[in-house]
């Protein structure tokens, strides 16, 4: 058992598939002491839209659940932002006066082309697929303020079309360790999102050497989340997680409230 998921989707996300509540009871069940509602956000002007999260449905689906299950889980309320610096202004401008717990930062679509279409990675290398990536990430998060952990730092690899997607983790260290640098210098995290197991990579995001380094340059915030969108994969893998952090010597973990961090003893992510 675990103590904590801080990335779950619910059927307020637009890709979501289970209500709040039948979240907040499996989380019950796995044993679960807190967890992190993290909407989808994600801006798309052209084509096909995706639909914004219903917020005032959120914040008093939210209360109401928190009050009901109030004795038996801590109910956080989070979001997913989808970062891309063309459309700051009118991101920001749809999360203004918000209060959240928590909001992790991420990169789903570049100029408006999302990874998921296959488009993006036409005409270019995988090198230059992938550092267009990190490079976008970069400029991200020197522009935006406005997030607490940055998402799935290294997810690009679910979408590759090459025969194999593994990032090679040297050609682009140098883009790496500057994403890794801003984000501690802003004081901001990273997270360990395991849903790289349920798409068949055999790992969580990002990669064994981005956790390594990050330690190394002296990243401290880190929050650990599932990305669930269906009830079984809650605490996905949290194990893993768990065993690789302890072999790392990470020490702690991060929760949040009302966007402030809070360090905890990683002996305390795993309930024996
Ligand atoms: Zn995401
Ligand atoms: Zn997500």
């Amino acid at each position: 058992m675990f103590y904590s998921d801080y990335h779950i989707h619910s059927n307020i996300s637009f890709d979501g598939n289970f209500d709040m509540e039948d979240i907040i009871k499996e989380s019950i069940n796995k044993g679960l002491k807190e967890i992190m509602f993290t909407e989808h956000l994600d801006y798309r002007e052209h084509e096909y839209i995706l639909p914004l999260p219903n917020f005032s449905q959120y914040f008093s689906k939210y209360e109401k659940l928190r009050e009901k299950y109030n004795n038996s889980i801590i109910i956080k309320k989070g979001l997913e932002l989808g970062l891309q610096p063309e459309l700051k202004d009118k991101i920001e401008f749809q999360i203004k006066n918000l209060n959240f717990d928590f909001i992790i930062g991420s990169t789903h679509i570049i100029n408006n082309v999302d990874f998921v279409d296959k488009v993006y990675f036409e005409n270019k290398t995988k090198y230059e697929a992938y550092n267009e990536y990190f490079e976008e990430i970069l400029e991200s998060i020197e522009l935006f303020n406005d997030f607490d952990v940055y998402g799935h730092l290294d997810f690009i690899k679910r979408y590759g079309i090459y025969e194999n997607n593994e990032i090679d983790y040297d050609e682009h260290e140098k883009i790496i360790e500057k994403i890794l640098n801003e984000l501690i210098k802003k004081g901001k995290g990273i997270e360990i999102n395991t849903s790289g197991f349920k798409y068949g990579l055999n790992c969580f995001h990002p990669s064994v050497d981005i956790l390594k380094k990050y330690k190394k340059l002296g990243g401290k915030i880190l929050t650990i989340g599932s990305d669930a969108h269906h009830l079984i994969h809650l605490a996905d893998n949290f194990e893993i997680v768990y065993n690789t952090l302890k072999e790392l010597d990470y020490k702690t973990f991060t929760i949040f409230e009302k966007r402030n961090p809070i360090f905890k003893s990683i002996d305390e992510f795993k309930i024996k």
